[in-house]
């Protein structure tokens, strides 16, 4: 069955798009840990970001680091943090988290946000970014 993630790369399901290429797609996280949490996937289903082949790792990373350049550029706060987990969704994805401290990392306090704030996050994010 396709995850869900593989439902809102075929438009299934909605998503707030933050970037996308003919191999990858970044969307906001509908249960932030902070404004501007984003998610940057392969379009590829596959598990474990680390069962990825080296090439689509590699780019998947490269994607990402674009992605949180225009974060930072976007989303006041001290830093991005990048985090893999995947406990929840079994589709590689890394997390990209707008951090101001340790509790924004730490996956318990979520922000919430109204769909207007999601919106308007995605599109400051998205004009920074140019491929
Ligand atoms: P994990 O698999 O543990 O890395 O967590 C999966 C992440 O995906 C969580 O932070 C969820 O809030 C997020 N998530 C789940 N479904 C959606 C969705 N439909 N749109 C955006 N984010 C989602």
């Amino acid at each position: 069955m396709a995850t869900i993630f593989t439902k809102i790369i075929n438009g299934d399901i909605p998503c707030y798009k933050v970037a996308e290429t003919d191999d990858f797609l970044a969307f906001l996280d509908i249960n932030p840990n902070a404004k501007g949490h984003t998610l940057c996937i392969p379009k590829v289903e596959i598990d474990k970001v680390f069962d990825l082949d080296k090439e689509s790792y590699k780019n998947l990373m490269e994607f990402s680091r674009t992605v949180a350049i225009a974060i930072q550029k976007s989303v006041p706060c001290k830093r991005v943090g990048m985090t893999v987990i995947g406990l929840e969704v079994p589709h590689a994805h890394v997390h990209l988290i707008p951090l101001n401290s340790m509790e924004d990392a730490r996956f318990i306090s979520k922000e919430k946000l109204t769909s207007g704030a999601f919106e308007a996050t995605a599109k400051a994010i998205s004009s920074h970014i140019n491929f």
